[in-house]
């Protein structure tokens, strides 16, 4: 049986982030890729060098057109840019009966250019973490949705509760932002009480552009083919550990992880 999943996200033209990692990390985990395009970027490994959003019309027709055509498993959100596209969004997934939604909220490139308005955090809030069927922040990004600030791992409990308190039914919070710590620990809690951490040595490299969105990915691709929270989430940390380890070189910049399984 072939399984749909759909990236509703940014693209980059350097193709280690945004819809191209989401697409290539589908294939390598033998999901069919579907899209739905939020905006282009001009990037390469050295930056985000501009940002077209598209209309929230587009947005829409690209998903119902999908919905109305395949049964599509799970989906994932990824560069969303204003609070008019979330709205857009979370109207369609509601109108196609709340398919599993995997929220990866990004916020601000590794260059420091924004992907998400800033007055649009709220609206990631209020309109798509109550439908997500789990949220997948790094550390920055859950300070920013949860207005916490995060030091330790008592910390990201605190703030992955509160994503929870918000209406998600899960949270992975990824530390890989602590570079204070030794390993690169993600901390995983759901709804039904689960905990879980996820650990890993932490790989020396500045190949790591598109790390976020292949993870997220590759957790849609486990979830869309039936596996449960949290061995998807752990399959995940495996697929984008493999890919760090294995950076590809390429380009003069921050480079694209590989996307191969
Ligand atoms: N560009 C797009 C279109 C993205 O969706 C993302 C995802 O986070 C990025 C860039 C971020 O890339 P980086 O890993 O370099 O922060």
């Amino acid at each position: 049986m072939t399984h749909v999943a759909m990236t509703i996200a940014g693209s980059d033209s350097g193709g280690g982030a945004g819809i191209q990692a989401d697409l290539k990390t589908f294939q390598e985990l033998g999901v069919f890729g579907t899209s739905a395009l939020t905006a282009v970027t001009a990037q390469n490994t050295l930056g985000v060098h501009g940002v077209w959003p598209l209309d929230p019309e587009a947005v829409t027709a690209q998903m119902d057109a999908v919905f109305d055509d395949f049964r599509v498993s799970a989906v994932k959100t990824g560069m969303l840019f204003s609070s008019d596209i979330i709205r857009a969004v979370a109207r369609s997934l509601e109108k196609a009966g709340r398919p599993a939604l995997i929220v990866d909220p990004v916020m601000i490139a590794k260059g420091g250019a924004h992907l998400l308005q800033r007055e649009a955090a709220e609206a990631l809030v209020k309109e798509l973490i109550p439908l997500a069927a789990v949220v997948t922040p790094n550390i920055p990004e859950a300070e920013e949705l949860t207005g916490t600030e995060i030091h330790s791992e008592a910390d990201m409990e605190d703030a992955a509760r509160r994503l929870l308190r918000m209406g998600a039914r899960a949270a992975i919070i990824k530390g890989g932002h602590r570079t204070d710590e030794r390993r690169a620990s993600d901390l995983y809690v759901d709804a039904d009480g689960n905990r879980m951490i996820f650990s890993s040595e932490r790989i020396a490299t500045k190949d790591t552009h598109g790390t976020g969105c292949t993870f997220s990915a590759a957790l849609t691709a486990f979830l869309a083919s039936g596996k449960e929270l949290p061995e998807a989430a752990e399959g995940a940390k495996r697929f984008i550990l493999a890919a760090i380890a294995d950076g590809l070189g390429l380009g003069a910049g921050h480079g694209p992880t590989n996307h191969w399984a």
